[in-house]
């Protein structure tokens, strides 16, 4: 009999790990609940995961284990490391092979190593990339060689490489009598139920089967991709952008089975620039990932791959304003707000807020990764660590430039909806004046009812002059 260790990867369509197992005969589906998931993060005073990807990932353990049973099977869950579950399980079921998962960031790495080096002598492992949307072993140039550049990269693989098929899911699975226990509950982890914020763009829910549903409403009934491209920098609403990032990270989607419906939806429907562009977005995915293991803990250092001599401000309570949403610029505390509320935020108050953090602020970089690690229903290590990298300037693909959040304001909200959506107390200010409330002199805070200070944030530095120096600097 052999041991399925689910990891990133609680899906049952598209997963070569569980499909080869059971092809083999009787298996034992295992997820591990690793309480180090829900410990203290190491740079800030935060749960490694916050209350929303922690009830996210429940969902999606309770959905894996419902899929297996509606096949015959079960999910045995336990609560403990892998590197001592894993090994003693094996033992007790005098497993043949353990099948899992690989994954390339340094922690996730390590834990497979230490299952690995623990387990019974007689029981062999087997090792499965499966969550990119190009195999490793597929990519033209070997991955410690590949360009730290996205786009030469990019090209490279799209001329000379080719997604695999999908592997079926399998519509049986024999698993042996166990004691298969609880998946905890968000109480026993130490969560309270988070709110549903009714202004946030999802109600995110975990599992292979919301997943589904998700990219059968978002593609197929709503009609989406044939606009995403131009509509995937909006703020507002469900239907911007796919909203697929926190199913990818817990792999209930896989990247394949999305390229695999953009082919059928560009058959059915129409193959435009658009229709690509959700392949190109997946192919940053991509690169991160294989980045990860390029260059390894590096992506953790602060001057990070490219070995940057920057000094970083480390000013706590500078940093805990602009993660509560605080600095008095309109546009970065809508983000971070809708961030603290629902545990998403776009990309383009993503890049916003970390420009704001890094360049504006020039706070430590890893402070905001860590915080977004805490925050994110869809925290991925190589997305998040690589890309804020990247927006602090020493990642890849890493310029030397920054994004000035006032006029990206105005540009991306325009008529201000999306701040005031997040900040209601400036929605009767004009769109002009909600971007920079600054400017109000305390007769016109007055006439307007927002007094700086009382009703909304003095802003916490002089952002129109310190863009003035960066751009004088350049
Ligand atoms: C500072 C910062 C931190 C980020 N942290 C994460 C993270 O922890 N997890 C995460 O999945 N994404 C992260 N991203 C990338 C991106 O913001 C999200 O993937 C995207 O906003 C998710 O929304 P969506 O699924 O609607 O994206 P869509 O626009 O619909 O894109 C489709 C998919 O492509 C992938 N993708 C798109 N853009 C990127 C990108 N820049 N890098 C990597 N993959 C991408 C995602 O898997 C996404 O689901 C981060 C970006 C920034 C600037």
């Amino acid at each position: 009999m052999d041991i399925v260790w689910f990891r990133r990867d609680l899906r049952l369509h598209d997963n070569e790990t569980l499909a080869s197992a059971v092809e083999r005969g009787e298996v034992l589906p295992v997820y591990c609940v690793d309480p180090r998931e829900f410990a203290e993060s190491e740079y800030a005073d935060l749960p490694k995961t916050g209350p929303y990807r922690a009830r996210f990932l429940l969902d999606a353990v309770n959905d894996l284990r419902a899929s297996l049973r509606a096949r015959g099977g079960d999910l045995l869950v336990r609560e403990g490391p892998p590197e001592e579950r894993i090994p003693e399980l094996a033992a007790e079921y005098d497993a043949d092979t353990v099948h899992f998962q690989t994954m390339p960031a340094t922690e996730e790495l390590e834990v497979e190593n230490a299952v690995k080096a623990a387990l019974p002598e007689a029981t062999d492992y087997e090792r499965y990339w499966t969550h990119t949307l190009y195999h490793i072993n597929d990519l033209p140039t070997p991955v410690d060689e590949i360009d730290d550049t996205f786009t030469p990269w990019r090209k490279e693989v799209e001329r000379n490489a080719t997604v695999r098929d999908s592997v079926a899911t399998p519509s049986a699975v024999s698993v042996p009598d166990a004691e298969f226990g609880e998946v905890p509950s968000l109480a026993a982890l130490g969560y309270d139920d988070p709110t549903v914020d009714e202004r946030g763009v999802l109600d995110f829910r975990g599992g292979e089967t919301r997943g589904r549903e998700r990219l059968h409403e978002w593609m197929w009934e709503d009609d989406n991709l044939r606009n995403y491209k131009a509509t995937r920098n909006g703020l507002l609403g469900n239907d911007y952008s796919s909203k697929f990032s926190p199913w990818l990270a817990h792999g209930c989607l896989s990247p394949r089975y999305i390229k695999n419906e953009v082919s059928r939806y560009e058959e059915e429907r129409v193959s435009n620039t658009d229709t690509y562009w959700l392949v190109f977005e997946l192919l940053w995915r991509d690169f991160f990932q294989f980045q990860f293991i390029k260059h390894g803990a590096q992506f953790f250092y602060p001057g990070g791959i490219r070995e940057v001599d920057e000094v970083w401000a480390h000013d706590e309570t500078a940093f805990e304003r602009w993660a509560a949403g605080e600095t008095g610029i309109p546009f970065v505390d809508a983000n971070m707000r809708e961030l603290n509320e629902t545990g998403f935020m776009s990309n383009r108050g993503r890049q916003n807020v970390a420009s704001f953090l890094t360049d504006v602020l020039e706070i430590d970089w890893r402070w905001g990764a860590a915080y977004f690690e805490s925050r994110l229903v869809d925290y991925d290590p190589c997305s998040n660590w690589g890309n804020w990298a990247y927006q602090a300037g020493v990642g890849n693909d890493s310029r030397d430039g920054y994004f000035n959040v006032l006029s990206q304001a105005e540009r991306y909200d325009g008529d201000a909806e999306y701040v005031t959506h997040w900040l209601p107390e400036l929605a009767d200010l004009p769109a002009t004046v909600a971007h920079r409330p600054w400017r109000m002199g305390p007769e016109e805070q007055a006439r307007r009812g927002v007094e700086l200070g009382v009703d909304y944030p003095e802003p916490m530095v002089d952002i129109e002059r310190r863009y003035e120096e960066l751009a004088n600097a350049r």
